[in-house]
């Protein structure tokens, strides 16, 4: 492609515009729709474009200025010394290069660099007078900043008095404020609850936070600091920058710890390389190291053009974040069943790695992003955790884009999904559904369900694979050939597994109904479960009304149960247990029919009010197993009335009749006293 001037010209002026539109969303309102990475490219492109074509630099391109002016609603202060921004490098070579211009401008000096950690937050300049915190202010344009005390004053790693008696009368102070990583995590956690919409990373949260006009919620925000330079045009004197952070360690300042030293620039760039892959296990965000010549009389030597100064540079880590287009929205099934939506992406390079997928979370967090197929997106990858959609650019959508619908049947084993009230995820609560098989063998055999010892991940995962089990009653089936056609089974081991199998065959029906991973039914649940439904044919006929009217199961667990018992899959799969001779509490049902005496042969109870411990059914069978029978209403022929909380008409009626009253308690002492 040939340019002329008038289109070299014309080009120039839209990547500025580009770039003064970006530097609006960054700096003013706190929301980017580009990633950082993707912004410093077009800045570059924009900085070679200048280079190659003098003639048409001005003052006000954007490379030629710091940030951006402050916004009208704060008041405005001049920084005492220029807050200036920092040439960026990208690579090992360039940070040669910079190394090869400094020794360019001071020949024949000994050089040594100050690496720190390039703390991914804002800057700010805070202004101390005899040791008292004064004034705080963001860098704006570098000339004038923001003036932001009050907020600032929230902060409580920033002293508001410092230590020592020698201080200078003024100081100034640059550093950066900061959200930590858990910190961030926490804010938009509670920000989903309360449907505002979500801060793209850490450093446009402390930006939004400490950029308050109230700052009581700059309060709230938890924001941190580490100082990181000082301007004292009188008071003490230092001869290099290391000595200047002992001494602001020393006044009371926050001072990043990591900070290291370089005899040359091969030393800088190791330190450098191997924060990359640590930056990981840091609770804070950094975007890059910066790189700083430690002598102060070199410094001065060197000097700074209207932007950047010369002594120091930024070395910046590779992209994290990146924008790419969605192909589709697929939904994927975990282990515990929960269907997780999940984006196909034009393959990225996010830090080194390809990326083609990115979890969605929820069908709430889509609608929240209002995320559709067709989109282009700002994805993210945060530490180890999977990338993930930070949002949609709207600005280019073409009007072919679809919403996403999530499946009412499960993708893969067809069960009808469910979402339980107040929950954001849809579930597949099917015993037979693939995708949870590993998982739910793996509950059902460890100890607090059926105990099967020797029933390891190993051997699971060989059992599925070859298609040996497809449920958990599977289990009851396997031969002992099938066990030892595994890899590594050895014969001893093989019977030892087929007895662990059959001994699980007596364990509780409490302990089967937590094997079968109904989702809220823990250990304790399962008990309360069993008391209440002691036997299989009970708990398939388990309805709502009398599991809400168990005192310890709450409306959840009871949604869940009912829906577990509702699936025709499940419920063949118990059929498939009991026809293996599984304990269904026949046993135990068994023993307690053989023991008691038939105390109420021929008597008839009526039942009247809410009683505490048991459920209608429950007192009905009760009555039923000793001999006795419940009726609707009271008559001479009443033997027994039991009244529970707020009884009725029925109670008054026994009163006339002078029909036996008995409470909850005297029940509960009757059918306890065989
Ligand atoms: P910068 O963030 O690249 O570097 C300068 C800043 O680094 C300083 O002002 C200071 O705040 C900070 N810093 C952190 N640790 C430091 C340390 N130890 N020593 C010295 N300084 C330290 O430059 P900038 O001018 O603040 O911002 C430009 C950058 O902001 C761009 O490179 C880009 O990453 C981002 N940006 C992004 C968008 C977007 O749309 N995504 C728009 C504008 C700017």
């Amino acid at each position: 492609m040939t340019f002329n001037s008038n289109n070299i010209k014309n080009k120039i002026e839209k990547l500025r515009e580009e770039i003064r539109y970006h530097n609006y969303r960054y700096y003013v309102l706190d929301d980017p729709s580009i990633s950082d990475t993707e912004y410093d490219q077009l800045m570059k492109e924009l900085m070679e474009w200048e280079k190659k074509y003098p003639q048409y630099l001005t003052s006000a391109s954007p490379t030629q200025r710091v940030g951006i002016e402050p916004v009208p609603e704060f008041t405005t202060v001049q920084h005492i010394t220029p807050m200036l921004s920092l040439a960026n490098a990208f690579s090992s070579e360039e940070l040669r290069a910079f190394d090869q211009r400094i020794k360019k401008l001071i020949p024949q000096q000994k050089l040594d660099y100050v690496i720190e950690l390039k703390i991914d937050g804002l800057a700010v300049a805070l202004v101390y007078e005899n040791g008292i915190l004064v004034r705080g202010a963001t860098r704006g344009d570098g000339i004038t900043g923001e003036e932001i005390t009050s907020n600032i004053k929230t902060i409580k790693t920033i002293p508001l008095k410092l230590f020592g008696d020698d201080l200078p009368s003024h100081l100034e102070i640059y550093g950066e404020v900061y959200m930590k990583k858990s910190d961030f995590k926490k804010l938009n956690e509670d920000r989903i609850k309360k449907e505002e919409y979500l801060f793209a990373n850490p450093r446009n949260a402390a930006a939004g936070s400490v950029r308050q006009l109230d700052p009581q919620i700059t309060a709230q925000r938890h924001l941190d600091t580490f100082i990181y330079q000082a301007t004292f045009p009188e008071g003490p004197k230092f001869k290099n920058h290391i000595e200047v952070l002992n001494y602001l360690k020393k006044i009371g300042f926050k001072v990043n710890p990591h900070i290291q030293l370089g005899q040359d620039i091969e030393e800088a760039i190791s330190y450098c390389q191997e924060w990359i892959e640590k930056r990981e296990d840091l609770d804070y965000e950094i975007d890059g190291m910066v790189i700083k010549v430690n002598s102060l009389r070199l410094r001065e030597e060197l000097g700074s053009t209207t932007r950047s100064p010369r002594w120091a540079i930024a070395y910046k880590f590779p992209a994290q974040q990146v924008t790419t287009k969605i192909r589709d929205i697929i939904v994927q099934v975990g282990r515990t069943g929960a269907l997780t939506p999940v984006a196909m992406l034009d393959p990225v390079k996010i830090s080194g790695s390809v990326v083609q997928r990115a979890t969605l979370h929820n069908e709430d967090e889509i609608r929240r992003k209002d995320i559709r197929i067709g989109d282009t997106v700002l994805v993210q990858k945060a530490g180890e955790v999977i990338p993930e959609v930070v949002k949609v650019i709207k600005e280019k959508r073409t009007g072919k884009e679809k919403e996403f619908v999530m499946p009412s049947k499960c993708p893969v084993c067809g069960a009808k999904v469910s979402r339980l009230e107040g929950e954001v995820v849809s579930r597949c609560n099917s015993l037979t559904c693939l995708a949870q098989l590993k998982e739910r063998i793996r509950h059902f055999a460890s100890r607090n369900a059926m105990d099967i010892e020797g029933l390891g991940p190993a051997i699971i995962d060989q059992l599925v694979e070859n298609g040996l089990i497809k449920n958990v009653s599977d289990l009851y089936f396997l031969k002992r050939d099938d066990l030892i056609s595994l890899e590594r089974m050895a014969e001893k081991s093989a019977d030892n597994l087929m007895n662990a199998i059959e001994k699980s065959k007596n364990r509780s029906l409490a302990n089967l109904i937590y094997g079968l991973g109904i989702r809220y039914v823990g250990v304790h649940t399962s008990e309360v479960i069993t008391r209440y439904f002691p036997t299989l044919d009970q708990l398939r006929k388990i309805n709502l009304e009398e599991l809400i009217e168990i005192n310890e199961i709450g409306p959840k667990i009871a949604e869940s149960v009912i829906l577990f018992f509702k699936e025709k899959e499940n419920l063949d799969i118990m059929e498939r247990l009991r026809s293996v001779d599984l304990n269904f509490g026949q046993k135990e049902e068994k023993k307690r029919k053989k023991k008691r005496v038939q105390i109420f042969t021929g008597k008839q109870f009526v039942l009247t009010g809410l009683l505490k411990d048991f459920t209608r059914t429950q007192v009905t069978e009760i009555i039923g197993e000793l001999g006795g029978r419940v009726t609707g209403s009271v008559s001479k022929k009443t033997d027994y009335v039991v009244v529970g909380e707020d009884p009725g008409s029925k109670y008054d009626k026994a009163q006339k009749l002078g029909i036996t009253i008995i409470n909850e308690e005297e029940f509960k002492k009757i059918i306890t006293s065989e």
